[in-house]
């Protein structure tokens, strides 16, 4: 892959970000959001998640945001799917993308989806015949978290990952990211286990999902994309957690990651100054939430063509 293959930028903020935080933002909102990311430049959205309206009331109005993002053209409309009914509804939606979450900790997966992982497996497999069946041409696409090391049972060794990764794609997925959803990951351990990944299932490798809890969270995109991959997901100004790491700092920012890639000359098709104000306006939206990010503290350098 050259180093100037363009990168792409999945803003998760929507899902990711907002299932994080208790307030509910109403849909005409959203769609705000959605449309001033796209303005941006973004060209693939996770709009949001197909769960039981009474575990996250935010989420609510998912099928009303895929419609939206489905009329803006170029824009790839990805949703998160827990489990078998959620697909339903995605496929019902027409997204154009599922994101199903798998935990590689066994302890994480017990607590997060109440399933080991090996019975996530099995419902990866019962959504495939789903997709099939309906005749959609939806992706799947499975989200590895907990690769790099989890909240609840401390290491997860990489044999493990490896294990999981290859029955996902034996269960019928499409491709896989890898993530590091609660800020464990280092960037020395990220290449290893990417060139791993990648040394084992090629370009069905698709996405690399960073939070910045400790603060390494773009020094791990930079060390994914040196081993190739060119796709990532980032929430607008930070935002997103874990809720079995109470305080944890969100994802990687949109829009520093714009900022990482225009600094070394890679092209992500994104606006810089149009990422900015959306971030004002999710400031304004969310008045009260932390949220996180460095670059909009002291906008561009000089040195840098806008
Ligand atoms: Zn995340």
């Amino acid at each position: 892959m050259s180093a100037r293959s363009q990168v792409i930028v999945r803003e998760v903020g929507l899902r990711d970000g907002l299932q994080s935080i208790d307030r509910t933002v109403d849909t005409r909102t959203k769609l705000e959001w959605l449309r001033g990311a796209y303005e941006a430049g973004i060209r693939e959205i996770e709009v949001g998640s197909f769960v039981p309206a009474r575990l996250m009331p935010q989420l609510a109005d998912t099928a009303e945001l895929v419609a939206y993002a489905k009329s803006l053209p170029g824009l790839t409309t990805s949703v998160l799917v827990p489990n078998l009914k959620g697909a339903q509804a995605a496929l019902d939606s027409g997204a154009h993308v599922m994101l199903l979450p798998l935990s590689a900790s066994h302890a994480h997966s017990l607590a997060n989806l109440r399933k080991t992982p090996d019975a996530v497996v099995e419902e990866i497999g019962r959504i495939r015949a789903l997709r099939d069946s309906s005749g959609s041409k939806c992706i799947l696409e499975v989200g590895l978290s907990t690769a790099f090391g989890c909240t609840i049972q401390g290491q997860v060794p990489e044999s493990e990952v490896m294990r999981l990764l290859m029955a996902v794609l034996d269960a019928g997925a499409d491709r896989v990211g890898l993530a590091d959803t609660v800020g464990y990951a280092d960037p020395y351990q990220v290449k290893q286990l990417f060139e791993k990944a990648f040394a084992q299932v090629d370009d069905r490798l698709c996405c690399g999902h960073f939070h910045d809890t400790r603060g390494l969270g773009l020094a791990n995109v930079f060390a994914a994309w040196e081993t190739g991959i060119r796709r990532f997901d980032a929430c607008t100004a930070g935002i997103g957690g874990c809720p079995h790491a109470p305080g944890a700092s969100g994802n990687v920012a949109t829009e520093d990651m714009a900022y990482l890639f225009a600094s070394m000359g890679q092209t992500t098709g994104l606006a810089f100054e149009k990422l900015l104000a959306l971030r004002a306006n999710v400031a304004h939206w969310l008045e009260g939430e932390r949220l996180y990010g460095s670059v909009w503290r002291a906008g561009l350098p000089k040195s840098m063509a806008r």
